[in-house]
């Protein structure tokens, strides 16, 4: 143990919790492009977004210059539920890795719906209760966003509607029934309950479904049922800015022992976390204040960074959504069916692409198999059974870790571990029996998908 006046869990009190949100955009110089209508290609106005989103979220959402955004109390009072997130020191693993590196994680497995994404579905269920909605449609990969949305709808008491991509659906029968619990309704996408979904059964019978093609089908029932609005968990400017309170918690707690980390590391399907994790620290970066290395790790198979093109795209497969810059893989693009690692979004948040595209922060891909791997051996010795998606993360800080073994370097390595991965464990038994393979995509594969980019 390197420094034993650091405890394995650095926790803050009630009242070092964070009492407004970051918004990362206003200390951007370049801020990241605005969302266009897909029809006209002109910014979106407040006006436009109104039928789909609540009004308080539509604000968010378009605010790049106010840094600061008050957290309501009703929502601080939830936080405290469930939160302050520990920060660990990940003295075992250092222990078994025998590296020299100081590794911390965040963990944001803590409550019932086991990941990170709380934070944000808590506060879309405040503001659509405070505009008077009767309920919220969304969509749900894996089942974690759905699972958080329940949760936060049945604690201000709406109705909450999930579209659920038929191949988790029918793999995760349990995550469903925890919706169920909190009062959700869920169907498998596509169904034939809306005309996008009818649509794409008559294209592709036989689909599994995306979750770009999920979201086309919540959009639709929203903006088609009186007092309904869509909420989604990941890739908007709104979702990173509740999620900074992860990062501003990581920072309040490595502040109290004045520790400055060399190397952030996330996982990124959409960009929420890892946008939440390290929004003060690339606050300072951009004022000139500090500088830290910030790496976005995603899967082999999906790889919207490392692969993709920074383009105007459609955020999903009906095309009914707002175009929005990012790197994208082309919103047709569907991951290969046994690619059980999530983070299968097609697009990343305009605000992390922008950043990326700016050289301010790195990003790497990696198979899952590899991820599997770093998965099992970290639980093996920290215990927590983590999901796939945050394993992403794991896989990479490991490796950074190893590097400092070979140079000696004591570097400070701090990584979101966003969730835990009891329902994925359909996921590990693949790992298990040896049947879990890499499908890569070829140039060509991409080139496909990349090739129907809308032209603006
Ligand atoms: C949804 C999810 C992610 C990926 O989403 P981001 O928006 O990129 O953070 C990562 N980890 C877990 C556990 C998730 O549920």
């Amino acid at each position: 143990m390197s420094n034993p006046t650091i405890p394995y869990k650095i926790y803050l009190n009630e009242t070092e919790m964070p009492k407004a949100w970051y918004n990362l955009r206003a200390d951007m110089k370049v801020k990241p492009a605005p969302l266009l209508n897909p029809g006209t290609h002109e910014p979106m106005k407040a006006e436009e977004l109104a039928g789909v989103f609540c009004e308080e979220l539509i604000k968010q959402e378009l605010d790049d210059t106010t840094p600061f955004f008050e957290i309501p109390e009703p929502i601080r009072n939830f936080y405290k539920m469930y939160r302050p997130s520990p920060l660990v020191r990940a003295y075992c693993l250092e222990e078994k890795l025998q590296t020299p590196a100081n590794i911390y994680y965040k963990f944001e497995g803590n409550n019932t719906s086991g990941s990170h994404k709380l934070n944000s579905a808590i506060a879309q269920a405040y503001y659509a209760k405070q505009q008077g909605l009767k309920g919220v449609t969304t969509e749900t990969g894996a089942g974690q966003w759905g699972t958080a949305l329940s949760m936060a709808c049945s604690y201000f008491g709406l109705d909450c509607k999930v579209y659920m991509v038929k191949v988790s659906y029918e793999q995760k029968p349990f995550r469903r029934e925890v919706m169920r619990t909190y009062g959700a309704s869920v169907t498998p996408s596509p169904s034939m309950d809306t005309a996008v979904g009818r649509k794409i059964l008559a294209e592709h019978p036989g689909t599994t479904g995306s979750l770009g093609c999920a979201i086309s089908e919540a959009v639709e029932v929203a903006t088609s049922t009186p007092g309904y609005r869509y909420v989604l968990g990941s890739v908007l400017n709104q979702v990173l800015l509740h999620q900074s309170v992860i990062g501003l918690e990581t920072k309040a707690a490595l502040d109290k022992y004045n520790i400055k980390p060399d190397i952030i590391i996330g996982c990124a399907g959409g960009g929420s976390n890892l946008g939440g994790l390290i929004a003060p620290f690339m606050g300072e970066k951009l004022r000139g204040e500090a500088d830290y290395r910030i790496i976005a790790v995603e899967p082999a198979s999906c790889p919207s960074f490392t692969r993709g093109t920074y383009a105007y795209d459609f955020c999903d497969t009906g095309m009914v959504c707002p175009l929005a810059k990012m790197y994208t893989l082309g919103s047709g693009f569907i991951p290969a069916p046994n690619h059980a690692g999530g983070l299968r979004y097609h697009g990343m948040s305009s605000t992390l692409s922008e950043l990326y595209h700016q050289g301010l922060m790195e990003a790497v891909s990696v198979p899952q198999t590899s991820v599997f791997e770093a998965a099992e051996a970290f639980a093996r010795v920290e215990g927590i059974l983590p999901a796939p998606e945050s394993s992403h993360a794991i896989k990479v800080a490991i490796d950074e870790a190893l590097k400092c073994k070979e140079t000696g370097e004591e570097k400070t390595i701090v990584f979101g571990l966003t969730g835990t991965g009891y329902f994925d464990m359909t996921a590990y038994e693949k790992f298990h029996d040896g049947k879990m393979t890499d499908y890569i995509p070829t140039d060509e594969d991409l080139q496909n998908s990349l090739s129907k980019l809308p032209v603006v």
